[in-house]
């Protein structure tokens, strides 16, 4: 019977592939009336300057409640919404509303709060892309140095004259550039420094154990010194604890970002914020 029961396993790999294939085509038609049915919208967690003790920026961090009250991650719909090319859309939808919120803060806040905005490589890779951030940051009013970009290391190694072409118009126009993850990926020093960039985000894979695993701690302390030897901030992800702030503070990391501070806040929340400490 070994024949049926291989026969039975290939069935059952089969209808898990189409299930897979079906959620997706799912989840692509409800994003596309997500946008119309106003069922995105932003949540913004704090970046902490770790010298200063204060909120320096924050990162708008996209999520869908659809209509049924059930609430979408990223994690599990942006990989659809890249493969749909529904990621344009909903990038420009992300670009105008983190922009818009920056500027409604300036203007009653007692400081300016760097907005950081994630672009997936599907949406770089769009010929108009930058044409596209100058346009949204000229509708809404940001100041463009308000403005950060945070662009996944894999997009910085899809090596091209592309790439360094738009990373310059970027830079001329004043917006900021992070690196995305830093640590995962195999960007050289050189590479590096032959690109205009204003920040490392070191992974938070790195700093989960940063304070029990002398290999993740070296590796903190490299991409600092990396990141300060081509006069960029660096910043932690996923920082937890304050034991985790510990080690960065000694290792000398600019910012930081992470549950010790905050998770993802409404953006009436971002200016009662407190650091703790
Ligand atoms: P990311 O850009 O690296 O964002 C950081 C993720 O880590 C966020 O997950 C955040 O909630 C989570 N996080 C922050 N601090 C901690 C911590 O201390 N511990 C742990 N365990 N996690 C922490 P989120 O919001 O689920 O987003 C996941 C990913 O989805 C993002 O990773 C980003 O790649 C993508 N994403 C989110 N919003 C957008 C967007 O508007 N556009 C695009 N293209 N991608 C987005
Ligand atoms: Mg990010
Ligand atoms: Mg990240
Ligand atoms: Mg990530």
């Amino acid at each position: 019977h070994s024949k049926r029961k291989h026969r039975g396993g290939y069935t059952l790999f089969s209808e898990e592939m189409t299930l897979k294939l079906r959620t997706r085509l799912e989840t692509i038609n409800e994003l596309r009336s997500a946008i119309d049915n106003d069922e995105l919208y932003l949540l913004f967690q704090p970046q902490v300057n770790l010298s200063s003790g204060r909120l320096e920026g924050v990162e708008a961090l996209i999520r869908w409640c659809k209509p049924d009250g059930t609430q979408v991650y990223p994690t599990d719909f942006i990989p659809a919404a890249e493969d749909s090319g529904l990621i344009v859309q909903i990038g420009l939808w992300v670009l105008n509303h983190a922009c818009l919120q920056q500027v409604a803060w300036k203007q009653t806040a007692t400081g300016p709060i760097r907005m950081a905005v994630n672009v997936s490589m599907r949406q770089f890779q769009e010929p108009n892309f930058v044409e596209s951030v100058i346009t949204t940051v000229q509708q809404t009013g940001i100041t463009p140095s308000d403005l950060e970009l945070e662009l996944t290391e894999s997009i910085i190694m899809s090596d091209s004259r592309v790439l360094s072409h738009k990373l310059n118009q970027l830079r001329e126009a004043g917006i900021q550039i992070a690196i995305d993850d830093f640590g995962t990926g195999y960007s050289s020093l050189s590479y590096l420094q032959s690109l205009p960039l204003d920040r490392l985000k070191i992974d938070r894979a790195f700093i989960e154990n940063i304070d029990s695993r002398a290999e993740d701690a070296s590796i903190a302390a490299m991409i600092v010194a990396m990141g300060h030897e081509l006069k960029l901030s660096v910043l932690a992800e996923g920082v937890e604890t304050p034991a985790h702030e510990a080690v960065l503070k000694k290792l000398g990391c600019d910012e930081a970002q992470g549950y010790y501070y905050a998770k993802p806040l409404p953006a009436k929340e971002i200016l009662s914020f407190k650091v703790p400490g």
